[in-house]
């Protein structure tokens, strides 16, 4: 597979299919992936972690400075961005700086680019740690990744590195009050001879109960866009997705799709 990694810690902007005019920040090694998961449509392919070590982080003050000279480059230009979006090389909340990192992300936005939201893309794996949560509630949109409805799917596809327990993944989301967003994958195929489908009627009853115990404020639900490291993966069609969208719909939470 072709694998799509950033070679910048601010990247960008690109256009997003979700986010507008989205100023990428990769807090992640660049060329390299550094993930907690392992999911099986990775576009980073698959992680390896072996030989990264947390000073190869980028720092705050780093950081702070390639940020802000970026914003005032795009200040007053068409590419002002509509996001600025924690993603990159891997899971953000991994950073070790990463609560300073939104804060001080924060207030360069507020002076150098008002009118963009900040947004976080994650999965989710470090909610444990309370600074972390706290920083997801103070940004403007943190998407957090729900892949199925059983802990045997998410594991499947996921899989996570550490040990993953369900209950406790729910019970985290509840703590947000509806403040965020689930971002789910569809796909079906089969990996190392294990037959994985969270588009089964089965499957997404299952995820469709977890959604109306967490209550996010909207879902986007999307397919696979590239190569995966995973072969024998198939892409969802539209219509299947916007069929699932519409029972999220249903239950009266905003659903989108991305096909
Ligand atoms: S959580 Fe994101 S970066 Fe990590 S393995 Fe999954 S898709 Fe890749």
């Amino acid at each position: 597979m072709s694998v799509f990694l950033f070679d910048e810690m601010i990247f960008g902007p690109v256009k997003s299919r979700r986010l507008g005019v989205s100023l990428g920040i990769n807090l992640l090694p660049t060329h390299r992936k550094m993930c907690s998961f392992n999911c099986i449509y990775c576009e980073c392919g698959w992680t390896t972690n072996k030989s990264i070590q947390s000073r190869q982080l980028p720092s705050l003050a780093d950081f702070e400075l390639a940020l802000e000279s970026k914003l005032i480059a795009l200040q007053g230009t068409e590419h002002e961005p509509d996001s600025l979006t924690f993603a990159g090389n891997g899971e953000p909340c991994i950073h070790p700086q990463f609560a300073q990192i939104v804060d001080s992300t924060l207030a360069l936005r507020e002076k150098f680019a008002p009118k963009a939201n900040v947004s976080v893309l994650t999965n989710g794996s470090m909610l444990h740690k309370e600074e972390v949560f706290e920083a997801l509630l103070r940004v403007d949109n943190s998407l957090l990744k729900l892949d199925g409805g059983t802990a045997a799917t998410i594991s499947a596809i996921n899989m996570p590195l550490k040990a993953f327990k369900l209950e406790v993944y729910v019970e985290q989301l509840k703590r947000f009050n509806g403040n965020f967003v689930i971002q789910s994958l569809f796909l079906r195929g089969q990996h190392k001879g294990v037959a994985i489908d969270n588009t089964t009627q089965e499957e997404v009853n299952a995820w469709l109960n977890i959604l109306l115990q967490v209550k996010p404020k909207k879902v986007m639900v999307y397919a696979i866009e590239r190569d995966t490291p995973a072969s024998g993966l198939v892409k969802v069609s539209e219509t299947e997705l916007e069929s699932i969208a519409a029972k999220v719909r249903r239950l009266g939470i905003e659903a989108e799709v991305f096909a």
